[in-house]
């Protein structure tokens, strides 16, 4: 991004999978630890889950009348959840509960020490950097604020969440719509063209950018291949900004 560009930039709005994050962190640490604890987290808090078991039952209700879910659920059996629970792992359900205890399970696991998030190592840096230009540094994810929060507060550069001041996940709306971005730059109390988005997937550039937002494509080890995408001004490196 050129000098002239960034002086007109006030908030800097970032992806995390792929942009801040390795892709694989996501895939590979975070959804594999929540899948290994479920059963575990429901047996020893179920009691404090009652809301979400709730939730849980009504959405069974529904696989098992369309017979997606043949086994029985019940409420009382923490037994039970958890097998219902991992099927909606299993075929990647976009369960709001499902989100929501994953959410509780990564926050014990970085509480005790067993989980630590990964940013590439021009994230903090780039943090520093902006927050002494005077930018806002936001995110946009499709995981839950409670996740992102939790991404940044506990990373291999410790405790990052003092450089943020917004969060944003799909509660917004999805993030390949444009509505999405006006709505974001409206809570930011930005016009669109002083926000910057920085995303892996030109898709979400797109909407961001018919909503008027700069945007750049950022281009990390463990990406899609970038090829043929070059309509976007391309990152490599947050040092570039
Ligand atoms: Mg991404």
């Amino acid at each position: 991004m050129n000098q002239s560009l960034n002086e007109k930039i006030r908030c800097f709005l970032l992806d995390i999978e792929g942009t801040t994050t390795p892709i694989d962190f996501v895939h590979k640490t975070l959804f594999p630890f929540a899948k290994a604890k479920i059963g575990e987290f429901v047996h020893q808090n179920f009691d404090e889950i009652q809301t979400e078991i709730a939730q849980l039952k009504a959405e069974y209700r529904k696989d098992f009348t369309d017979q997606i879910y043949g086994r029985d659920f019940r409420e009382d059996s923490p037994e039970s959840v958890a097998n219902y629970l991992k099927f909606l792992i299993e075929v990647d359900r976009k369960s709001t509960p499902l989100k929501s205890l994953q959410g509780k399970i990564w926050q014990a696991g970085y509480e005790s020490g067993e989980l630590r998030s990964e940013m590439f190592a021009d994230v903090p840096q780039a943090f520093e950097r902006w927050k002494e230009q005077g930018k806002t540094i936001a995110i946009y994810s499709s995981g839950s604020v409670l996740a992102q929060k939790l991404i940044f507060k506990y990373s291999n550069f410790g405790d990052l969440s003092g450089f943020i001041s917004d969060y944003f996940d799909t509660n917004i709306g999805h993030k390949r719509e444009t509505e999405s971005y006006v709505k974001i730059a409206a809570a930011l109390n930005q016009p669109p063209k002083r926000v910057a988005f920085f995303s892996d997937i030109t898709a979400e550039l797109d909407a961001a950018r018919f909503a008027g937002m700069q945007t750049s494509l950022v281009a990390r080890k463990g990406n899609d291949s970038i090829k043929n995408k070059s309509d976007y001004e391309i990152i490599y490196d947050f040092n570039e900004v």
